[in-house]
Protein backbone atom coordinates (compact mmCIF):
# COMPACT_ATOMS: atom_id res chain seq x y z
CA UNK A 1 0.00 0.00 0.00
CA UNK A 2 1.14 3.61 -1.03
CA UNK A 3 2.64 5.85 1.38
CA UNK A 4 1.83 9.67 1.57
CA UNK A 5 5.08 11.41 0.55
CA UNK A 6 3.51 14.64 1.80
CA UNK A 7 4.07 16.06 4.84
CA UNK A 8 0.61 16.18 6.93
CA UNK A 9 -0.49 17.97 9.53
CA UNK A 10 -3.36 17.38 11.73
CA UNK A 11 -4.71 20.47 14.65
CA UNK A 12 -7.31 21.48 16.37
CA UNK A 13 -8.97 18.25 17.51
CA UNK A 14 -8.90 16.48 20.35
CA UNK A 15 -6.24 13.13 20.38
CA UNK A 16 -6.99 9.49 21.48
CA UNK A 17 -4.53 7.33 20.81
CA UNK A 18 -5.31 4.42 21.18
CA UNK A 19 -2.94 3.59 24.35
CA UNK A 20 -5.75 3.60 26.63
CA UNK A 21 -4.90 7.00 27.80
CA UNK A 22 -7.49 10.15 28.29
CA UNK A 23 -8.22 12.66 25.70
CA UNK A 24 -6.12 14.81 25.13
CA UNK A 25 -6.88 18.60 24.27
CA UNK A 26 -6.12 21.04 21.15
CA UNK A 27 -3.90 18.07 20.18
CA UNK A 28 -1.80 18.03 16.94
CA UNK A 29 -0.54 14.75 14.62
CA UNK A 30 1.98 15.28 12.14
CA UNK A 31 3.19 11.85 9.47
CA UNK A 32 5.90 11.93 7.29
CA UNK A 33 6.44 9.43 4.68
CA UNK A 34 3.59 7.82 5.41
CA UNK A 35 4.54 7.04 9.22
CA UNK A 36 3.13 8.91 12.49
CA UNK A 37 6.07 11.75 13.61
CA UNK A 38 4.30 13.15 16.42
CA UNK A 39 1.16 12.56 17.90
CA UNK A 40 0.48 15.23 21.63
CA UNK A 41 -0.76 18.96 22.25
CA UNK A 42 -0.10 20.89 20.13
CA UNK A 43 2.12 23.27 21.89
CA UNK A 44 5.07 20.81 21.53
CA UNK A 45 4.08 19.78 17.92
CA UNK A 46 7.97 19.68 15.67
CA UNK A 47 7.20 22.63 12.91
CA UNK A 48 6.11 21.17 9.62
CA UNK A 49 6.57 22.89 6.12
CA UNK A 50 4.72 25.29 4.57
CA UNK A 51 3.50 22.79 2.07
CA UNK A 52 2.15 20.50 4.66
CA UNK A 53 -1.51 19.19 4.15
CA UNK A 54 -3.05 20.56 6.64
CA UNK A 55 -6.50 18.48 8.21
CA UNK A 56 -8.52 21.26 10.41
CA UNK A 57 -9.86 18.77 12.82
CA UNK A 58 -12.03 21.74 14.82
CA UNK A 59 -14.18 20.84 16.99
CA UNK A 60 -13.57 16.91 16.32
CA UNK A 61 -11.83 14.05 17.30
CA UNK A 62 -8.49 12.35 15.58
CA UNK A 63 -7.94 8.57 16.67
CA UNK A 64 -5.94 5.25 15.28
CA UNK A 65 -8.21 3.93 12.50
CA UNK A 66 -10.64 1.65 13.53
CA UNK A 67 -10.44 -2.20 13.52
CA UNK A 68 -12.83 -4.59 12.94
CA UNK A 69 -11.19 -7.99 14.46
CA UNK A 70 -14.17 -10.05 13.18
CA UNK A 71 -14.69 -9.24 9.27
CA UNK A 72 -16.75 -11.10 6.85
CA UNK A 73 -16.14 -9.20 3.56
CA UNK A 74 -17.97 -12.04 1.68
CA UNK A 75 -20.68 -12.07 3.43
CA UNK A 76 -23.44 -10.11 1.73
CA UNK A 77 -26.27 -9.06 3.99
CA UNK A 78 -28.04 -12.37 3.32
CA UNK A 79 -31.43 -13.44 5.27
CA UNK A 80 -30.22 -16.84 5.47
CA UNK A 81 -26.77 -18.78 6.64
CA UNK A 82 -27.64 -21.12 3.74
CA UNK A 83 -27.48 -17.67 1.20
CA UNK A 84 -23.73 -17.73 2.43
CA UNK A 85 -22.73 -20.57 0.14
CA UNK A 86 -24.03 -20.76 -3.35
CA UNK A 87 -26.52 -18.06 -3.35
CA UNK A 88 -24.68 -16.36 -5.94
CA UNK A 89 -21.08 -17.67 -8.03
CA UNK A 90 -18.10 -16.70 -6.83
CA UNK A 91 -17.45 -14.20 -9.38
CA UNK A 92 -20.21 -12.19 -8.16
CA UNK A 93 -19.25 -12.17 -4.41
CA UNK A 94 -15.91 -11.06 -4.95
CA UNK A 95 -16.93 -8.26 -6.61
CA UNK A 96 -19.34 -8.05 -3.09
CA UNK A 97 -16.60 -8.49 -1.09
CA UNK A 98 -14.73 -5.72 -2.40
CA UNK A 99 -17.49 -3.44 -2.45
CA UNK A 100 -17.68 -4.21 1.44
CA UNK A 101 -14.44 -3.70 1.70
CA UNK A 102 -14.64 -0.34 0.46
CA UNK A 103 -16.93 0.29 2.81
CA UNK A 104 -15.98 0.06 5.55
CA UNK A 105 -13.12 1.93 5.03
CA UNK A 106 -15.35 4.34 4.44
CA UNK A 107 -16.74 3.93 7.77
CA UNK A 108 -13.50 4.61 9.24
CA UNK A 109 -11.43 0.95 9.51
CA UNK A 110 -8.48 0.96 8.77
CA UNK A 111 -7.79 -2.66 9.23
CA UNK A 112 -9.37 -5.60 9.57
CA UNK A 113 -9.20 -9.31 10.49
CA UNK A 114 -11.11 -11.98 8.27
CA UNK A 115 -13.03 -14.12 10.28
CA UNK A 116 -14.01 -16.40 7.02
CA UNK A 117 -14.35 -16.20 3.49
CA UNK A 118 -16.23 -17.39 0.85
CA UNK A 119 -13.58 -19.56 -1.47
CA UNK A 120 -10.35 -17.81 -1.26
CA UNK A 121 -11.69 -14.02 -1.79
CA UNK A 122 -10.17 -12.65 1.37
CA UNK A 123 -6.73 -13.74 0.73
CA UNK A 124 -6.56 -12.02 -2.90
CA UNK A 125 -8.40 -9.07 -1.51
CA UNK A 126 -5.85 -8.88 0.62
CA UNK A 127 -3.49 -8.23 -2.46
CA UNK A 128 -5.44 -6.14 -4.53
CA UNK A 129 -5.70 -4.21 -1.57
CA UNK A 130 -2.15 -3.49 -0.38
CA UNK A 131 -1.49 -3.07 -4.43
CA UNK A 132 -3.77 -0.09 -4.24
CA UNK A 133 -6.44 -1.70 -6.77
CA UNK A 134 -9.48 -1.42 -4.72
CA UNK A 135 -9.79 0.65 -1.30
CA UNK A 136 -10.28 -1.09 1.67
CA UNK A 137 -8.93 -2.22 5.71
CA UNK A 138 -5.50 -3.81 5.67
CA UNK A 139 -6.39 -7.40 6.01
CA UNK A 140 -5.41 -10.89 7.95
CA UNK A 141 -6.90 -13.45 5.60
CA UNK A 142 -8.76 -16.70 6.56
CA UNK A 143 -10.30 -18.11 3.55
CA UNK A 144 -12.56 -21.03 4.27
CA UNK A 145 -13.45 -21.97 7.90
CA UNK A 146 -13.27 -25.65 8.98
CA UNK A 147 -15.94 -27.08 10.83
CA UNK A 148 -17.22 -31.05 11.78
CA UNK A 149 -19.46 -33.37 9.37
CA UNK A 150 -22.73 -32.14 10.66
CA UNK A 151 -21.48 -29.59 12.47
CA UNK A 152 -22.57 -26.18 12.58
CA UNK A 153 -22.17 -25.28 9.36
CA UNK A 154 -23.23 -28.30 7.18
CA UNK A 155 -26.55 -27.55 6.85
CA UNK A 156 -26.66 -29.21 3.07
CA UNK A 157 -28.96 -32.64 3.68
CA UNK A 158 -26.42 -35.69 2.05
CA UNK A 159 -30.11 -36.34 -0.23
CA UNK A 160 -29.13 -32.99 -1.97
CA UNK A 161 -25.53 -33.87 -2.56
CA UNK A 162 -24.45 -30.30 -2.72
CA UNK A 163 -22.39 -30.72 0.06
CA UNK A 164 -20.40 -27.61 0.98
CA UNK A 165 -19.36 -25.96 -1.69
CA UNK A 166 -16.75 -22.65 -0.87
CA UNK A 167 -17.57 -21.51 2.48
CA UNK A 168 -16.18 -24.40 4.94
CA UNK A 169 -14.20 -27.41 4.95
CA UNK A 170 -15.94 -29.88 6.19
CA UNK A 171 -13.61 -32.68 8.44
CA UNK A 172 -14.27 -36.03 10.12
CA UNK A 173 -11.19 -36.98 12.50
CA UNK A 174 -7.90 -35.47 13.05
CA UNK A 175 -6.47 -36.10 9.92
CA UNK A 176 -9.18 -34.09 7.59
CA UNK A 177 -8.66 -31.44 10.14
CA UNK A 178 -4.97 -31.66 9.23
CA UNK A 179 -5.62 -32.05 5.26
CA UNK A 180 -8.17 -28.74 5.38
CA UNK A 181 -5.26 -27.20 7.36
CA UNK A 182 -2.63 -27.89 4.98
CA UNK A 183 -5.02 -26.62 2.01
CA UNK A 184 -5.41 -23.02 3.82
CA UNK A 185 -1.41 -23.02 3.94
CA UNK A 186 -1.07 -23.26 0.22
CA UNK A 187 -3.94 -20.79 0.30
CA UNK A 188 -2.32 -18.18 1.63
CA UNK A 189 -4.33 -17.31 5.18
CA UNK A 190 -2.72 -16.06 8.08
CA UNK A 191 -5.65 -17.19 10.72
CA UNK A 192 -7.14 -20.18 10.50
CA UNK A 193 -11.27 -20.03 11.60
CA UNK A 194 -12.91 -22.94 13.13
CA UNK A 195 -16.11 -24.06 14.40
CA UNK A 196 -15.47 -25.77 17.46
CA UNK A 197 -19.56 -25.23 18.69
CA UNK A 198 -22.88 -24.90 17.40
CA UNK A 199 -25.16 -21.54 17.78
CA UNK A 200 -28.36 -20.12 18.46
CA UNK A 201 -29.06 -19.79 14.92
CA UNK A 202 -29.19 -23.72 14.60
CA UNK A 203 -31.52 -24.61 17.89
CA UNK A 204 -32.40 -28.01 16.40
CA UNK A 205 -28.84 -30.23 16.02
CA UNK A 206 -26.44 -27.04 16.34
CA UNK A 207 -27.80 -24.94 19.30
CA UNK A 208 -25.20 -23.08 21.26
CA UNK A 209 -24.44 -25.64 23.88
CA UNK A 210 -23.39 -28.46 21.24
CA UNK A 211 -19.91 -28.82 19.69
CA UNK A 212 -19.27 -28.77 16.50
CA UNK A 213 -15.73 -30.40 16.15
CA UNK A 214 -14.37 -32.73 18.83
CA UNK A 215 -10.66 -31.60 20.96
CA UNK A 216 -8.74 -34.01 19.08
CA UNK A 217 -9.88 -32.48 15.32
CA UNK A 218 -9.29 -29.12 17.13
CA UNK A 219 -5.77 -30.07 18.35
CA UNK A 220 -4.80 -31.17 14.94
CA UNK A 221 -5.93 -28.11 13.36
CA UNK A 222 -3.88 -25.96 15.95
CA UNK A 223 -0.18 -27.89 15.28
CA UNK A 224 -0.40 -28.03 11.89
CA UNK A 225 -1.45 -24.62 11.60
CA UNK A 226 1.68 -23.55 14.32
CA UNK A 227 4.03 -25.42 12.16
CA UNK A 228 2.94 -23.50 9.43
CA UNK A 229 2.69 -20.35 11.70
CA UNK A 230 -0.59 -19.68 10.84
CA UNK A 231 -2.96 -18.38 13.66
CA UNK A 232 -6.20 -20.64 14.90
CA UNK A 233 -9.38 -18.84 15.93
CA UNK A 234 -13.25 -20.52 16.51
CA UNK A 235 -16.54 -19.56 16.88
CA UNK A 236 -16.48 -20.83 20.79
CA UNK A 237 -20.24 -20.46 22.31
CA UNK A 238 -20.56 -23.57 24.79
CA UNK A 239 -18.36 -23.84 27.55
CA UNK A 240 -16.88 -26.88 26.86
CA UNK A 241 -15.91 -25.66 23.57
CA UNK A 242 -14.25 -22.55 24.74
CA UNK A 243 -12.16 -25.05 27.43
CA UNK A 244 -11.41 -27.29 24.50
CA UNK A 245 -10.14 -24.94 22.10
CA UNK A 246 -8.15 -23.08 24.90
CA UNK A 247 -6.33 -26.40 25.67
CA UNK A 248 -5.51 -27.08 22.43
CA UNK A 249 -3.81 -23.88 21.90
CA UNK A 250 -6.39 -21.72 19.59
CA UNK A 251 -4.64 -18.23 19.96
CA UNK A 252 -7.88 -16.16 20.00
CA UNK A 253 -11.50 -17.20 20.94
CA UNK A 254 -14.41 -15.47 19.13
CA UNK A 255 -17.50 -15.24 21.17
CA UNK A 256 -16.25 -16.54 24.42
CA UNK A 257 -19.96 -16.84 25.18
CA UNK A 258 -20.50 -19.28 27.99
CA UNK A 259 -16.96 -18.10 30.33
CA UNK A 260 -16.89 -20.08 33.20
CA UNK A 261 -13.97 -19.54 35.90
CA UNK A 262 -12.15 -22.23 34.63
CA UNK A 263 -12.21 -21.17 31.08
CA UNK A 264 -11.15 -17.62 31.79
CA UNK A 265 -8.87 -18.33 33.75
CA UNK A 266 -7.31 -21.08 30.86
CA UNK A 267 -7.64 -17.74 28.01
CA UNK A 268 -6.06 -15.13 30.90
CA UNK A 269 -2.93 -17.61 31.32
CA UNK A 270 -1.91 -17.10 27.97
CA UNK A 271 -3.65 -13.78 27.11
CA UNK A 272 -5.67 -14.90 24.49
CA UNK A 273 -7.85 -12.27 22.72
CA UNK A 274 -11.47 -12.50 22.71
CA UNK A 275 -13.52 -11.17 20.00
CA UNK A 276 -17.02 -11.32 21.32
CA UNK A 277 -19.30 -9.85 18.90
CA UNK A 278 -22.46 -9.02 20.64
CA UNK A 279 -24.10 -6.33 18.52
CA UNK A 280 -25.78 -9.06 15.93
CA UNK A 281 -27.31 -10.96 19.04
CA UNK A 282 -29.15 -7.63 19.72
CA UNK A 283 -29.88 -6.96 16.37
CA UNK A 284 -31.56 -10.43 15.59
CA UNK A 285 -33.46 -10.11 19.15
CA UNK A 286 -34.85 -7.10 17.52
CA UNK A 287 -35.25 -7.49 14.26
CA UNK A 288 -35.41 -11.12 13.50
CA UNK A 289 -38.94 -11.23 13.73
CA UNK A 290 -39.39 -9.62 10.42
CA UNK A 291 -36.69 -11.91 8.66
CA UNK A 292 -38.49 -15.11 9.82
CA UNK A 293 -36.55 -16.01 12.89
CA UNK A 294 -38.82 -18.44 15.18
CA UNK A 295 -38.99 -18.07 18.82
CA UNK A 296 -36.54 -20.37 19.69
CA UNK A 297 -33.85 -18.86 17.74
CA UNK A 298 -34.42 -15.65 19.13
CA UNK A 299 -35.01 -16.88 22.56
CA UNK A 300 -31.51 -18.34 22.03
CA UNK A 301 -29.74 -15.03 20.74
CA UNK A 302 -31.44 -13.71 24.46
CA UNK A 303 -29.48 -16.35 26.33
CA UNK A 304 -26.31 -15.34 24.08
CA UNK A 305 -26.56 -11.95 24.23
CA UNK A 306 -26.93 -12.16 28.22
CA UNK A 307 -24.50 -14.54 28.94
CA UNK A 308 -22.11 -13.04 26.25
CA UNK A 309 -21.73 -9.51 27.87
CA UNK A 310 -21.31 -10.78 31.19
CA UNK A 311 -18.34 -13.34 29.94
CA UNK A 312 -17.17 -9.72 27.56
CA UNK A 313 -17.11 -7.61 30.90
CA UNK A 314 -15.54 -10.53 32.73
CA UNK A 315 -12.42 -10.77 30.73
CA UNK A 316 -11.76 -7.27 30.21
CA UNK A 317 -12.30 -6.12 34.47
CA UNK A 318 -9.82 -9.07 34.49
CA UNK A 319 -7.23 -7.50 32.36
CA UNK A 320 -7.92 -9.97 29.50
CA UNK A 321 -7.76 -8.55 25.85
CA UNK A 322 -11.37 -7.71 24.17
CA UNK A 323 -11.38 -6.85 20.18
CA UNK A 324 -14.21 -5.40 18.79
CA UNK A 325 -15.49 -7.13 15.94
CA UNK A 326 -19.23 -7.70 14.76
CA UNK A 327 -19.86 -10.82 12.01
CA UNK A 328 -21.37 -7.62 9.89
CA UNK A 329 -23.41 -8.47 7.19
CA UNK A 330 -26.32 -10.31 7.64
CA UNK A 331 -29.58 -8.64 6.57
CA UNK A 332 -30.26 -7.59 10.42
CA UNK A 333 -26.63 -6.09 10.53
CA UNK A 334 -25.34 -4.85 7.11
CA UNK A 335 -22.10 -3.53 6.36
CA UNK A 336 -21.91 -0.17 7.05
CA UNK A 337 -22.86 -0.68 9.90
CA UNK A 338 -20.06 -1.44 12.23
CA UNK A 339 -19.71 1.25 14.84
CA UNK A 340 -22.73 -0.20 16.63
CA UNK A 341 -20.69 -2.98 18.14
CA UNK A 342 -19.03 -0.15 19.80
CA UNK A 343 -22.10 1.84 21.00
CA UNK A 344 -23.26 -1.48 22.37
CA UNK A 345 -20.32 -1.87 24.39
CA UNK A 346 -20.79 1.11 26.01
CA UNK A 347 -24.25 2.04 26.65
CA UNK A 348 -25.10 -2.09 27.52
CA UNK A 349 -21.74 -3.63 28.35
CA UNK A 350 -20.51 -1.06 30.76
CA UNK A 351 -17.16 -0.99 28.73
CA UNK A 352 -15.92 3.00 29.14
CA UNK A 353 -16.00 4.65 25.65
CA UNK A 354 -12.17 4.79 26.18
CA UNK A 355 -11.89 1.25 26.95
CA UNK A 356 -13.80 0.17 23.92
CA UNK A 357 -11.71 2.53 21.58
CA UNK A 358 -8.89 0.89 23.16
CA UNK A 359 -10.13 -2.60 22.10
CA UNK A 360 -10.97 -1.00 18.61
CA UNK A 361 -8.05 -0.01 18.19
CA UNK A 362 -4.58 -1.12 20.10
CA UNK A 363 -6.20 -4.49 21.00
CA UNK A 364 -7.20 -5.51 17.11
CA UNK A 365 -3.57 -4.26 15.99
CA UNK A 366 -2.16 -6.93 18.63
CA UNK A 367 -5.15 -9.90 16.94
CA UNK A 368 -3.95 -8.82 13.54
CA UNK A 369 -0.33 -9.75 14.78
CA UNK A 370 0.93 -5.83 13.75
CA UNK A 371 0.77 -4.39 17.23
CA UNK A 372 4.32 -2.90 16.22
CA UNK A 373 3.09 -1.00 13.39
CA UNK A 374 -0.93 -0.32 14.12
CA UNK A 375 -3.67 0.65 16.26
CA UNK A 376 -2.56 3.54 18.14
CA UNK A 377 -1.04 6.98 17.13
CA UNK A 378 2.30 6.72 18.52
CA UNK A 379 5.63 8.18 16.77
CA UNK A 380 7.10 5.46 13.94
CA UNK A 381 3.42 3.90 13.77
CA UNK A 382 2.07 3.97 10.16
CA UNK A 383 -0.48 7.18 9.46
CA UNK A 384 -3.88 5.09 9.82
CA UNK A 385 -5.88 7.60 11.17
CA UNK A 386 -9.47 8.46 11.49
CA UNK A 387 -10.58 12.16 12.05
CA UNK A 388 -14.25 13.02 13.07
CA UNK A 389 -16.85 15.92 13.53
CA UNK A 390 -17.94 15.72 16.89
CA UNK A 391 -15.95 14.23 20.65
CA UNK A 392 -16.29 10.64 20.75
CA UNK A 393 -15.50 9.87 24.65
CA UNK A 394 -18.70 11.73 25.33
CA UNK A 395 -20.54 10.28 22.89
CA UNK A 396 -19.17 7.27 20.84
CA UNK A 397 -22.55 6.45 18.61
CA UNK A 398 -20.78 8.89 16.41
CA UNK A 399 -18.71 7.09 15.11
CA UNK A 400 -21.66 5.14 13.45
CA UNK A 401 -22.82 8.40 11.31
CA UNK A 402 -20.79 8.81 8.20
CA UNK A 403 -21.22 11.87 7.40
CA UNK A 404 -19.40 13.16 10.12
CA UNK A 405 -16.21 11.46 9.02
CA UNK A 406 -13.97 14.01 7.93
CA UNK A 407 -10.98 12.17 6.71
CA UNK A 408 -9.87 8.24 7.13
CA UNK A 409 -5.74 8.31 6.23
CA UNK A 410 -3.84 4.77 5.68
CA UNK A 411 -0.40 5.76 5.50
CA UNK A 412 -1.12 9.46 5.90
CA UNK A 413 -3.19 9.08 2.72
CA UNK A 414 -6.61 10.73 2.53
CA UNK A 415 -8.62 7.58 1.49
CA UNK A 416 -12.16 8.12 2.71
CA UNK A 417 -14.12 10.88 4.55
CA UNK A 418 -15.54 14.71 3.37
CA UNK A 419 -11.72 15.60 2.77
CA UNK A 420 -11.26 12.57 0.09
ZN1 LIG B 1 -18.25 -14.84 12.08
Amino acid sequence: MKLSEQVVVIRNGQLVDGTGAAAVPDACVTIEQGHIRYAGPAVAAPPVPPDAFEIDARGGTILPGLIESHFHPTYFNVEALEDLDIKYPVEYVTLLAAANAKLALECGYTSARSGGSLFNIDVWLKKAIEEDLVTGPRLAASGREICGVGGLMDWNPDFRRIGMEGLVLLVNGADEARAAVRKLVKDGVEWVKTYPTGDAAAPDVNDHHSLSMTFEEMHAVVATAHNHRLKVTGHCRATEGIKNALRAGYDAIEHGTFMDDEALDLLLERNVPMVPALQFEKASIELGPQWGMSQRVIDGHKETLEAGAESALKVLRAGGRVGMGGDYGFAWTPHGTYAKELTFFVREVGFTPLETLHCATKTGAGILGRGHELGTLEAGKLGDVLVIDGDVVADISILEDRQRILAVLQGGIVKAGRLA
